[in-house]
């Protein structure tokens, strides 16, 4: 990387000259701190960093959150230190710094009991969505350059992407980083039918796009007799991953498929979307069961749009979706459009005014949907402050209440573990049976035969399992006297 391929770089980024030079700062200071290590591939691994920082700006994010970017894994090679951090840059970058890195204790392995809580997890422990946005950007980087792990590692970590991280994007509303996870996700999981579905989908958008530029300007000249020229078009091609899905629900026939380009037309407002849509239901005949308005019902994760699928005259089909400018952006970079801008206006960005504005955005544009969608159900309330996500040894998640011990761990993994826990060990040392976990713990339960609860026990235990566990136990102790 050449130094002035940064300098580039960040003089072209659309910030005042003081928040310029922080992120040059960062980049110089993460420059120094990698700069005898390599990726995989060989490369610098500051390399790693400047792409994870390109993701960021393509999604709008502020000075605060490049910088973070830039040294989002500083923590992690001891080089740096927090005190350091705060010193250098402030206390907020130190935040989203910290918050990425006590992220790297999610581990995803393959149960699918645990999948919703390592969500939950990320969720409680990254507490400011811009820590989400970073690490998502840090994913899709890695995803990108995979190919150089050895495979088995490749394979856990398309796993771990395919199963936490596309699902939070998705849920999240970020559509453009959702879309490119799964796809690169799938390609490693499952090659065989990444390619057939590739295979299929060439064939078709070759044949599509010569007809796709003759309908769009039929389009266009069909509006602009009713006076509607304020708009911007484009088209976008279904993500591989999306497509097989579609397809496996229809025999794998591409035939089938309406959707896989659709036309997109972006208007001023949303009344102009309705418009649109009749004037183009006057010209071409609507498939019925396909005019979906997303407008008046949202989807869950927020996403708007009107769509509508017509015959095109040709023997074919197309999808068009019709959306204001606001609805697109929504669309593709979801929580990251609400706060992108924020970031560089306000002088006393306070983290906590950004976790309060995006939970309360993510639950209005949710309420009445998805009543029974548990993982927002508890971004709803307090859930994050009451409950904790501590490890196995192997990385399994345990989801536990606030100030659990080590005993509510045991017993929540095997009620035979807990009645015999004779020692414990959190993050490799040993703690007492009475200790407090925190979230992202990693607990090593030491049993032995002899072990047996007692009564003191009690006093220890949150859980109502591990209460009514001890208090069985203790009685057949008794019993057997
Ligand atoms: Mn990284």
């Amino acid at each position: 990387m050449s130094s002035t391929e940064i300098d580039k770089f960040i003089d072209n980024l659309e910030f005042n000259a003081k928040d310029k030079a922080v992120v040059r700062g960062a980049a110089e200071r993460a420059e120094i701190i990698h700069s005898d290590e390599k990726r995989e591939s060989g490369e610098p691994y500051f390399n790693h960093l400047f792409e994870t920082v390109k993701i960021l700006t393509s999604l709008g994010m502020g000075p605060k959150t490049l910088s973070a970017g830039f040294l989002h894994d500083s923590l992690e090679n001891n080089k740096i230190t927090r005190e350091e951090i705060k010193n250098e840059f402030g206390e907020d970058i130190l935040f989203l710094v910290d918050g990425v890195t006590k992220l790297s204790t999610l581990k995803y392995t393959g149960l699918k009991r645990h999948v919703e809580s390592l969500r939950k997890f990320f969720m409680a422990t990254s507490k400011d969505p811009r820590i989400i946005i970073i690490k998502l950007a840090d994913r899709l980087h890695n995803m990108e350059t995979l190919g150089h792990l050895p495979e088995a590692k490749q394979k856990r970590i398309a796993l771990e992407t395919m199963e936490i991280y596309a699902p939070l994007a998705h849920r999240l509303g970020i559509g453009k980083i959702k879309g490119r996870l799964e796809d690169l996700a799938f390609f490693y999981l499952d090659s065989a039918n990444f390619k057939e579905t590739r295979e299929k989908l060439g064939k078709k958008a070759g044949e599509n796009t010569e007809r796709l530029d003759k309908i769009l300007r039929s389009v266009k000249k069909a509006l602009a007799n009713e006076g509607i020229t304020d708009i911007k078009t484009d088209y976008r091609v279904k993500h591989t991953y999306s497509l097989y899905k579609k397809l496996r629900k229809n025999d794998m026939d591409i035939d089938k498929i309406y959707d896989i380009s659709s036309l997109r037309i972006i208007v001023k407002d949303t009344l102009t979307c309705y418009q649109v849509l009749g004037i183009i239901h006057s010209k071409w005949q609507p498939l019925p069961m396909k005019i979906k308005d997303y407008i008046a019902f949202p989807k869950p994760n927020g996403y708007r749009s009107l769509h509508t699928t017509v015959f095109t005259g040709d023997g074919g089909f197309v999808e068009i979706q019709i959306r204001t400018e606001e609805m697109h952006n929504e669309a593709e970079y979801g929580l990251a459009s609400h706060i992108s801008y924020k970031e560089g206006k306000s002088a006393r960005s306070k983290n906590e005014d950004y976790k309060v504005e995006w939970l309360r955005k993510l639950a209005e544009s949710q309420k009445d949907i998805s009543r029974s969608d548990e993982f927002l159900k508890s971004l709803r309330n307090d859930f994050f402050d009451q409950r904790i996500f501590v490890f196995t040894p192997k990385g399994d998640v345990i989801e536990l209440p606030a100030e659990a011990s080590p005993l509510d761990f045991a017993y929540a993994i095997h009620s035979d573990i807990g009645d015999h826990t004779f020692a414990v060990k959190v993050n490799s040392k040993m703690v007492s049976l009475d200790s407090k976990l925190l979230s992202g713990d990693v607990v090593e339960i030491q049993t032995r035969k002899g072990s047996k609860p007692s009564r003191r026990w009690l006093e220890f235990a949150k859980t109502t399992f591990a209460k009514k566990k001890i208090r069985a136990s203790l009685i057949r102790g008794y019993k057997n006297k």
